[in-house]
């Protein structure tokens, strides 16, 4: 029996991968990358792409592979025993890692290369990646004496060990909290399918011999109880359980049970000093700059007053909307004070009332199946490509029942990529949206075909959304709400953005080799549609009358897109402005702890302010296990780009907003490209200029003025 981690033919073969298949496979693979690497850096030959990048490139690719589908499998169908071989794993293909990018030899080869005649006969693609080789060398510690080097190894791996155990932490923490209801009396207000949920997880739950609601930290169910619950003590304890997860305030860390270890705290503290060491060690005053380097922002100062200008921008906007809500709470909810646990309830009220429609409302207009060809049938017009299924007979594995699989055909039918859906969200798979890449497009040697033949991406598009549910016996199909209509179509522009690549070169066809602060352009241009009247009314359906969704209903949706934006928008760079003064001028030796800046920044740019008691940082996973460390301010950063190429379509809004010629040259310039020019470039071909600010303060009913 081989081994089906080790079986590149074709797509993965999740069925019959079982735990005891990754730890081999992945000794096997590493073996075969090291062995490689061996025999290309003690070639006397001079260096060229095909006896020296190439041979790494293959053996590389596979062993990135099959980790991907490791990786992908802990974060949908985690349990504590793949957790476990995970967590064994994930050290040694970090170490590999940071051997590769530590090798002197292949270090110099590399440089030998770039200074050769060769280096000029390649195509810029293949430039590219070599230039970006050798600056992750530098980053990855290449240049340090062989001590020093030592000492980054072991920097890389806790860093790695760390942020694995913060997620871990956080997913432990969120899943440890439940809330059992018994009255129905305490749970008015809340919707009808939510409560359904909330009974049938009560009746699965032998803890709590079946009776009542069960509710929990995860979005589909606090959420409506924070938006919706007219229960404030209901509110207020799911509300302190949620900002407290991971932290020393959290249930699971009270005296009683001090041994466990789920305070993410010490962590982040270890984290930031780690960090801090390496940005010296390479050089760099602080870890900012080292975040910066491979980015399309130029400095830590640029970010700063980027978002700094933002915050002044936004901030008068945020004061009217909080003082809106201070007033419509006192006068019609008779709530004086407005806590932390009021904010998304009182919003959700006074969006009722202004724009008399609910989230639960609209919801009911979006089932997936109107939702999913709707959004399918937009990307067909715009970059001329065909979406279907995957064919049953091609037996296709999945990791779940519920997932899907679909191939995108180009304009001649020619297979261009696939991805797979798993919408749902459950116990076992990490919260939010997300996109990853299964296999990446590039150019692979074929017998038959002299110039090779092209290996076809693939993507997995996550979600976390509501399951259908029987209702009255009979099942429905999952019903999304506008939101998650949006982050719908988000992960689905990563997902273009990775499966309608050109480039033939894995280093950086589709994602690979984007900028991280321009990577959510793709992502975030696509959100813009879910307001267009023309798309968006073609994937409703209710799903009891089977009514389009009413111009007047949409009308007022549109009208609420800005409610509160100059609050979320403070919110936004909140957070990106604390990650980045996190790792620009906080000292993470000093005295002063993270909470303490938190509350600066605060102080600096925010309107709300939280009970004292928050723990925001706890959770913040983007920047401690997610890779935004200094980046959270890419979201802004790309939205600036994304609503400004966006508005290229609205100038051309002459017969109807799918415009073809925008379209194309947005595949072109942007989507086909990949990595393979920086995203300025990419995005001036687009434009016909740089990027202004004027584009997202107008969709966010904002002057730039
Ligand atoms: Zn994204």
């Amino acid at each position: 029996m081989i081994n089906p981690l080790l079986d590149f033919s074709g797509l993965p073969r999740f069925a019959e991968i079982n735990n005891d298949h990754i730890t081999p496979a992945i000794k096997k693979l590493l073996e075969k990358s090291r062995a490689t690497l061996v025999s290309v850096r003690d070639d006397n030959a001079a260096p060229t792409w095909q006896n020296f990048v190439q041979p790494m490139v293959d053996a590389n690719e596979r062993l990135f592979r099959a980790w991907g589908q490791v990786s992908h499998l802990n974060a949908v169908m985690n349990s504590p025993e793949l957790r476990e071989i995970y967590n064994i794993n994930l050290p040694k293909i970090s170490q590999f890692h940071v051997e590769l990018t530590q090798d002197q030899q292949l270090f110099e080869k590399f440089k030998q290369l770039h200074d050769s005649p060769h280096f000029d006969e390649l195509s810029s693609s293949r430039k590219r990646i070599i230039e970006n080789e050798l600056r992750d060398f530098r980053l990855g510690g290449a240049e340090l004496s062989p001590d020093k080097k030592t000492r980054f190894l072991q920097i890389q791996e806790e860093l790695s060990a760390l942020s694995a155990k913060f997620s871990d932490n956080l997913l432990d923490a969120t899943n440890d909290f439940s809330l059992r209801v018994e009255n129905m009396d305490e749970l008015t207000g809340i919707p009808a399918d939510v409560l359904q949920a909330a009974s049938v997880a009560a009746e699965k739950d032998t803890a709590y011999s079946g009776s009542g609601w069960k509710f929990t930290l995860h979005m589909p169910s606090y959420l409506p109880v924070m938006q919706y619950a007219d229960n404030r003590q209901l509110r207020e304890k799911m509300y302190c359980a949620y900002v407290t997860r991971a932290s020393e305030l959290g249930r699971n860390a009270s005296p009683v049970n001090a041994e466990s270890k789920l305070d993410n705290m010490p962590l982040i503290n270890k984290i930031l000093k780690l960090r801090n060491e390496e940005a010296k060690m390479l050089g760099y005053e602080n870890y900012a700059e080292v975040s910066l380097v491979p980015k399309m922002a130029k400095s830590p100062k640029q970010v700063l007053e980027f978002l700094v200008d933002l915050a002044a921008k936004a901030r008068p906007y945020a004061e009217r909307d909080l003082l809106e809500l201070k007033q419509f709470a006192a006068e019609e909810l008779n709530l004086n004070k407005l806590e932390a646990w009021d904010m998304a309830y009182v919003s959700e009220k006074l969006r009722e009332k202004r724009y008399a429609f609910s989230d639960q409302e609209v919801k009911q207009y979006f089932p997936e199946t109107k939702v999913l060809p709707g959004m399918f049938r937009l990307v067909e017009n715009l970059y001329r490509i065909k979406i279907s299924p995957a064919p049953e007979s091609r037996k296709i594995q999945y990791w779940h029942p519920d997932v899907k699989c679909f191939d995108i055909g180009d304009a001649e039918g020619k297979l261009v990529g696939q991805f797979y859906l798993d919408l749902y969200a459950r116990p076992s798979k990490r919260g939010g949206g997300w996109m990853d890449d299964a296999i990446g497009r590039r150019r692979v040697a074929d017998q038959q075909r002299h110039n090779g033949a092209i290996q076809t991406p693939v993507a997995y598009l996550n979600c976390n959304f509501s399951a259908p549910v029987s209702l009255d016996g009979k099942l429905r199909p999952a019903l999304f709400t506008h939101n998650e209509v949006i982050v719908l179509f988000h992960e689905f522009g990563h997902g273009l953005h990775h499966l309608l690549t050109q480039i033939d070169d894995l280093g950086v066809s589709g994602i690979n080799g984007v900028e991280w602060d321009a990577v959510e352009l793709p992502s975030q241009f696509m959100e813009n549609f879910c307001w267009e009247w023309d798309v968006l009314a073609d994937m409703t359906q209710h799903v009891d009358t089977g009514a389009r969704l009413p111009r007047t209903l949409f009308d007022k949706m549109l009208a609420a897109k800005n409610f509160q934006s100059g609050l979320q928008m403070l919110r936004q760079i909140e957070f990106a402005l604390f990650d980045l003064r996190l790792h620009y001028d906080f000292d993470p030796a000093s005295d002063k702890t993270v909470l303490q800046l938190m509350d600066e920044v605060r102080k600096q740019v925010a309107v709300v302010f939280p009970p004292e008691y928050n723990r925001f940082p706890n959770s913040f996973a983007h920047i401690f296990a997610g890779g935004y460390a200094a980046g959270y301010y890419s979201y802004k950063w790309a939205e600036v780009l994304s609503a400004d190429a966006y508005s290229l379509f609205e100038e051309n809004n002459v017969d109807g907003l799918i415009n073809a010629e925008a379209g194309s040259r947005f595949r072109d310039e942007i989507l086909a490209v990949g990595g393979s020019r920086p995203a300025l470039a990419s995005f001036v071909a687009f434009r016909g200029r740089e990027p202004s600010i004027d584009a997202l303060l107008r969709h966010n009913g904002m002057s730039a003025t």
